[in-house]
């Protein structure tokens, strides 16, 4: 793939819907650009609904968007496509593997 090519994220949104308990927060996290309705804080987390992060928009697999995406947690910022976590939650979603993106490729 391109590094002109979109990102396959955007029709993906697995990792984002995938448990109740992530995205956690790190220590280093600027919270700044996680509204206080988002966050469960209590817990140093993204609040979730069911396994689905609150901030995650669209329909798994079609079409998606994090509404936070620039102040997104680092965690999801880690979160690459391609690597053996993202293969994971991609097949519990029944969406096949992808080939390892180079490090910059994520959500656009
Ligand atoms: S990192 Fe992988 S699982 Fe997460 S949205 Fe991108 S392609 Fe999907
Ligand atoms: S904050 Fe954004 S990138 Fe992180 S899990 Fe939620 S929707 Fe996904």
């Amino acid at each position: 793939m391109s590094l002109s090519s979109p990102s396959p994220c955007v029709s993906c949104g697995a990792c984002c819907a995938y448990s109740y308990d992530w995205p956690e927060f790190e220590e280093e996290d600027d919270l700044d650009g996680v509204p206080v309705e988002m966050c469960d804080c209590d817990h140093g987390r993204m609040k979730c609904v069911g396994d689905r992060c609150v901030a995650l928009e669209g329909v798994i697999g079609q079409a998606v968007r994090c509404a936070i995406y620039a102040g997104r947690p680092n965690v999801c910022r880690r979160f690459l496509p391609g690597t053996d976590a993202c293969t994971q939650v991609r097949a519990y979603f029944k969406l096949p593997a992808l080939a390892a993106e180079p490090p910059q490729a994520t959500w656009a």
